[in-house]
């Protein structure tokens, strides 16, 4: 006797194998490193990367204003680490906002590029999670004023007291409207410990914004989870902008997503444009700086969705129209098809 498996059924079974997969290929691709006593090397990388950062000054690009865009498009700027800023006809929102120059004794290669205009212009700023790379109470206090911030459950009360006009809490599937975007929070797969000790369990978001130019998704820390599918069947992103970065040890895989985890996220969600974020500023992982983005291009020419990679440099913007990209700062983006 035959039994017809259910679509629930199938559709975990789907998403258990899919994960499979990816843990082989990152086998493969580490292979190399297992065969020597790998925590020591990897950790002694780490080490490196850290202390010749020490004594190097981050590289800092010149920043330079976005104006707000036509109508019917959105500016898309990288400012650096997961720190992106979204440029509408009428809004200015700005992403898990890191500004220093210094995490936790780990200095950046790069420096944040904001130009202090667009951070005096800044509206809207979305917090994914509380990890104190991404809710830093520093770069907040700079940015405080008449913006709105939104944060996941249980984090109003890491921000407030700081000076912004309002604080937020949204939970996955809640939305904010502010002048012409709307914002919703979606599911991530991540935590939000502000360090070693503290056992408080806080939420963790990606959001979508929503506005005339495209749908941008920001999905803030997260693994790779089956959620992926669904944020893109129900909200249609065009732009994802996804972290790359730390993944080494592989254990960090249990909360980050390497370059194959985000190829395979783009893929499910369906949409127009890869962005990279979470790369070339601190080494979060004990993966060298310049890894994700080498792994991430050779994993997209593979694949053949090059022209679906856009790798913005500090401070560079992309113009995006729904199905439809230029860039404004020399980088040749072939056009997604729609
Ligand atoms: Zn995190």
């Amino acid at each position: 006797m035959t039994m017809a498996l259910s679509p629930d059924h199938d559709w975990r079974r789907r998403v258990i194998e899919r994960a499979k997969e990816l843990d082989h290929e990152h086998r493969r691709r580490t292979r190399g490193l297992w065969q020597l006593p790998l925590g020591l090397a990897l950790s002694l990388r780490f080490l490196r990367t850290a202390a010749r950062q020490l004594v190097t000054a981050p590289h800092r690009s010149e920043p330079r204003q976005v104006e707000h865009p036509r109508p019917g498009q959105i500016a898309v700027t990288f400012v650096g680490h997961a720190t992106v800023m979204l440029t509408t006809p009428l809004a200015r929102v700005l992403t898990d906002p890191f500004l220093g120059d210094f995490f936790l004794g780990l200095r950046r290669a790069e420096a944040a590029c904001l130009h202090s205009a667009d951070a005096d212009d800044v509206n809207l700023i979305l917090i994914s999670h509380a990890h104190r790379d991404r809710l830093d109470l520093a770069s907040l206090r700079r940015l405080a004023g008449r913006a709105a911030v939104l944060v996941p459950p249980r984090c109003a009360c890491l921000v407030e007291g700081l000076g912004f006009a309002r604080v937020i809490e949204l939970a996955p599937g809640q939305r904010f409207e502010y002048a012409d975007v709307e914002v919703t929070a979606v599911a991530a797969r991540h935590e939000g410990a502000r360090g070693p000790f503290d056992s408080a369990w806080r939420g963790a978001c990606g959001y979508i914004v929503r506005s005339a130019g495209a749908n941008v998704y920001f999905a803030g820390g997260t693994a790779y989870f089956s959620g992926f599918e669904e944020i893109g069947r129900r909200l249609h992103p065009d732009v994802a902008l996804l972290p790359v970065a730390g993944y080494q040890p592989t254990a960090l895989r249990a909360i980050n997503m390497s370059p194959i985890d985000a190829v395979q996220a783009f893929t499910d969600l369906g949409a127009k444009l890869l962005v990279p974020v979470g790369h070339g500023s601190f080494p979060l992982g004990y993966e060298p700086l310049d890894e994700p983005l080498r792994w991430l291009r050779q994993i997209c020419a593979d694949r053949g969705i090059s022209g679906q990679l856009a790798v913005l440099g500090h401070g560079e913007t992309c113009l995006v129209r729904a199905g439809e990209v230029e860039s404004t700062s020399g980088i040749a983006f072939v056009p997604p098809h729609c």
